[in-house]
This record gives structure tokens, C-alpha cells and sequence, in this order.
């Protein structure tokens, strides 16, 4: 199968409503090319340095999306283009995407990441942290900010039930405030469960390997 293909196949599969991110981290620009001339023109990245480089090498149109753990102290490496960071997990890391976004004169689109999966590592808020932060108003005080909606990452098992449980947990959240807070994305599923993330509502998966096959990682 080639890229072009897996892409094709994908993009007759997703209803219209579906936005697909392409999550082309570890993948050279060669591979991100064939995907862009199969007309993919949304990328995802989860190092600040690759998707710096992959930015200048690759055309303009292209629009890049931060997918994982955000550092504070890169979120200046990407202020002045990145078009969604889906990652977003604490006050902190809100006000300096605030302070890059002033300083850009731009306003940054984001996704508040919400823990829901089992393990303990993956990053994000509890849904009663969201909550509270929507009910004191302080995911909206920050100017040079604009919080799109939400993302979560279900646990890594085959347990659809569980999968499904997870997911609808979040899409409830998102059910409960789009319209106060005019959230657009909900941002859930990869290659293993978009169909089920679909299937509970979500609007926007990111997938990998479906599409560039499997990473690999240096030892
Ligand atoms: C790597 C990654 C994906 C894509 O994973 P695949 O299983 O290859 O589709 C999606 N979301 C995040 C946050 C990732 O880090």
C-alpha cells in the first residue's frame, strides 16, 4: 500500500464532517510530500524541533498542528504558525501560548487536553479540572488565545467498551459547553480507534501510521 492510497481509502471513509490530521512525526519530507500531493493539506507533529523544520522545508498552505506534550519554553519556536496545538494541559502553559501569541500579534488556536484514558502517564486535565476552569472563566481570559475544544486520548487496549466509555465521558464535556464556549473541535481517535472516537463524536482524528505505516524509532 502506498501513501497515497491509504490516504485515499481514509478520506472516502471519514464523513464530511470529520477533519483528518495526518500525524506524519518520525516520517521524512518525502513522505509527507506524497501525502500533500494526495491533496492532505493538514499535518500533525509532536516535537517542537521537527515541526519547526518540517514548516520551512514543506509549502506554505500546509497547516500544522502541535499534537503532543508542549513545553513552556518552545512554545515560541512555533507561535508564529502553528494553527492548532492540541495539547494544552495546564494554566501555565495557557499564558506563555498568550505571552507568544501577543508578541505575534496573532491569536493562538488551541484544544485543552483532557485526561480520560486509564493510564496514569498520559497528560492532560481531569474533567472536574475543566469544569472549574469554565466555571471561573479562566480558559477565556487570556487575549491572544482561542480555545477550540478538546482532546483526549483513550487507554491502549483492545476493550472497545472501555474505549467507548472514555470516549463518551469526553464528548459529554464537550457536549455540555460548545455552545458557551463556541468550541468547534473535538479532537479524538487515532489508527487503532478513530471509527469507535467517530462513532462517540468526534469531529477531528489524527492518524499515523494508517496512512505513513509504521514508525520507526531509534534505539
Ligand atoms: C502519534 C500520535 C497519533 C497517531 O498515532 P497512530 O497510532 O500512528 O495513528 C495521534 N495522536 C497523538 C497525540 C500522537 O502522539
Amino acid at each position: 500500500m502506498t501513501i497515497h492510497s491509504n490516504l485515499r481509502k481514509l478520506q472516502t471513509e471519514l464523513p464530511e464532517s470529520v477533519t483528518l490530521v495526518a500525524v506524519s512525526k518520525t516520517k521524512p519530507i518525502e513522505d509527507l510530500m506524497q501525502a500533500y500531493e494526495a491533496g492532505q493539506r493538514i499535518f500533525g507533529e509532536n516535537k517542537v524541533q521537527e515541526l519547526k523544520d518540517k514548516f520551512s522545508s514543506l509549502p506554505q498552505d500546509i497547516q500544522w498542528h502541535m499534537i503532543g506534550h508542549l513545553q513552556r519554553n518552545k512554545v515560541k519556536y512555533i507561535a508564529s504558525f502553528v494553527a492548532l496545538i492540541h495539547g494544552v494541559d495546564s494554566l501555565r502553559l495557557l499564558q506563555e501560548i498568550n505571552r507568544q501569541g501577543a508578541l505575534h500579534q496573532r491569536k493562538i488556536p488551541c484544544l485543552l487536553q483532557v485526561h480520560i484514558a486509564q493510564e496514569e502517564t498520559k497528560f492532560g486535565w481531569d474533567i472536574s479540572e475543566v469544569q472549574n476552569l469554565i466555571e471561573k472563566g479562566e480558559i477565556n481570559k487570556f487575549e491572544y488565545v482561542r480555545v477550540d475544544g478538546l482532546m483526549g486520548m483513550a487507554t491502549f487496549t483492545d476493550d472497545e467498551k472501555q474505549i467507548t466509555k472514555e470516549f463518551t465521558t469526553l464528548k459529554i464535556l464537550y457536549n455540555q459547553h460548545q455552545k458557551t464556549q463556541g468550541w468547534k473541535v473535538l479532537s479524538m481517535g487515532m489508527s487503532n480507534d478513530y471509527q469507535l472516537a467517530i462513532s462517540c463524536g468526534s469531529n477531528m482524528v489524527r492518524v499515523g501510521s494508517k496512512i505513513f505505516g509504521e514508525r520507526q524509532y531509534a534505539k
